[in-house]
C-alpha cells in the first residue's frame, strides 16, 4: 500500500512509496485513511529537525492528525465497520511513570512516550492502517471529514481544562480571554472560549486573509498588533504562537489572578523585553499563573469530540483551507499565505 514516509532526520527524505500491509501488532482494528491534517511538526519532521523511527527501521510513517473508516473492528471492542474514527496519538512509556500508570501519558515524567508520526511509532499517513481498540476514538458522523480536526481540540481542549482547574485555587469567575495567534490551534481555543460563555478575543499579525473573518463569524473580536495595545486585562490567555515577544506582551497584559497558558513551542526572543526576576516578581505580586500544556489524554478526546460536533460545521468547514491527494503531498508540506489547515485527503468522508 501507498505511505507517505521519511527518514526522520535527514532533511528532504519524505516520499510516497509502497510499504507492506500494517502489522497486526499495532492494533486488531483495521482502518482505511479518509485524512491526514498536516500541522508545525510535519514540517519540523520532514524538514529534518524532529522525529524517530521505530526501533530497527530507518523510516517513519509520517502523520498524526487522522481521519479514517473502520475496515475491520477485529474481535474486541465496540467499533463496527463504516465508523469513523481517530487514532490516539501518544502512548505510554514502558516503565510506566505514575502519570502513564494512570492513563495521563500527556503528562509523562520520563519522557519515554511514544508517539504515532512522530516518536517510534508509525503515523496514520498510510493508505490502511491498525490500531489497538482502546485508542481508537469514534467520531460522530456528523462531523465528516472535520473530524481531521478532533487532534489539533484535544491539544486546546487540555489547555482550557487546565486554565479551569487553575482558576479553582480562588474565587474565580473569568469574563474574558485572550488568544494569541489565529492558527488552527488558536482559533480552536477561541471557539471552546465561546462555548464556555467568555468574551474571546484573537490576536494575530495579519490583517488579510481568512483569520479576521472567521475569528468574526465566531462572535468574538479580532485584534492586529500587540496584546499590550488590545485596551483591556484579560483574565485568560491561551498563547498558541511561541513567539518571544507575544508571551511577554501576554505576561504583561493579563489580570491580576489572571492565567496564561502557553501551548507554543518556540525558540530564541529577547530577554530585554521582560528581565526574568521582574516577570517573577509581576507573577508574585498579582497573583498570576504561567502553565505550560502539550498533548491530550483520552478525557481530552472525548470531549474534543463533543466540542465539535455542538460547533457550527460550516465554520469549521473554513478551517480545512486546502486538501490535496497523497500524490502531491509535497504541496500540503509547503505553507501558502492563507492556509489554516491544509489535509491531505485518501478517500471520501
Ligand atoms: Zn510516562
Amino acid at each position: 500500500m501507498k505511505a507517505i514516509t521519511v527518514e526522520p532526520k535527514r532533511t528532504g527524505s519524505a516520499q510516497l512509496e509502497n510499504i507492506p500491509e500494517s502489522d497486526l501488532g499495532e492494533g486488531s482494528v483495521l482502518v482505511e485513511a479518509v485524512a491526514v491534517g498536516v500541522c508545525g511538526t510535519d514540517i519540523e519532521i520532514v524538514e529534518g529537525k524532529y522525529g524517530w523511527a521505530p526501533p530497527g527501521k530507518t523510516r517513519l510513517v509520517l502523520g498524526h492528525e487522522s481521519l479514517g473508516r473502520v475496515l475491520d473492528p477485529g474481535p474486541t471492542g465496540s467499533l463496527k465497520a463504516g465508523d469513523l474514527v481517530v487514532g490516539i496519538v501518544r502512548r505510554p512509556d514502558p516503565v510506566p511513570c505514575p502519570n502513564c500508570a494512570v492513563g495521563e501519558w500527556d503528562m509523562c515524567t520520563n519522557g519515554r512516550y511514544t508517539e504515532r508520526g512522530i516518536k517510534e511509532i508509525h503515523g496514520f499517513m498510510s493508505e490502511q492502517w491498525r490500531i489497538e481498540p482502546e485508542y481508537a476514538m469514534k467520531v460522530d458522523p456528523s462531523l465528516g471529514l472535520l473530524g481531521v480536526l478532533i487532534e489539533p481540540t484535544t491539544v486546546v481542549a487540555k489547555a482550557w481544562e487546565h486554565v479551569a482547574e487553575i482558576g479553582q485555587r480562588a474565587f474565580w469567575e473569568p469574563r474574558t480571554v485572550l488568544v494569541t495567534g489565529a492558527g488552527p490551534i488558536g482559533l480552536l481555543a477561541a471557539l471552546i472560549g465561546t462555548q464556555r460563555g467568555l468574551e474571546v478575543h484573537v490576536l494575530d499579525r495579519a490583517e488579510t486573509g481568512p483569520k479576521p473573518d472567521l475569528v468574526r463569524a465566531l462572535g468574538a473580536k479580532y485584534h492586529a498588533g500587540s496584546a499590550r495595545e488590545i485596551g483591556f486585562q484579560p483574565d485568560v490567555v491561551i498563547e498558541c504562537t511561541g513567539v518571544g515577544s507575544v508571551i511577554a506582551d501576554s505576561l504583561a497584559t493579563v489580570a491580576s489572578g489572571g492565567i496564561v497558558c502557553l501551548t507554543g513551542v518556540g525558540s530564541g526572543g529577547t530577554a530585554k523585553q521582560m528581565p526574568l526576576a521582574d516577570a517573577a516578581s509581576q507573577v508574585v505580586l498579582r497573583n498570576m499563573v504561567i502553565v505550560g500544556s502539550v498533548n491530550a489524554n483520552k478525557r481530552h478526546w472525548y470531549r474534543a469530540g463533543k466540542i465539535l460536533a455542538r460547533a457550527d460545521a460550516s465554520w469549521l468547514s473554513r478551517l480545512v483551507t486546502r486538501r490535496v491527494r497523497p500524490q502531491s503531498f509535497a504541496k500540503a508540506l509547503e505553507r501558502e499565505p492563507d492556509d489554516i489547515k491544509v489535509v491531505i485527503q485518501f478517500a471520501e468522508a
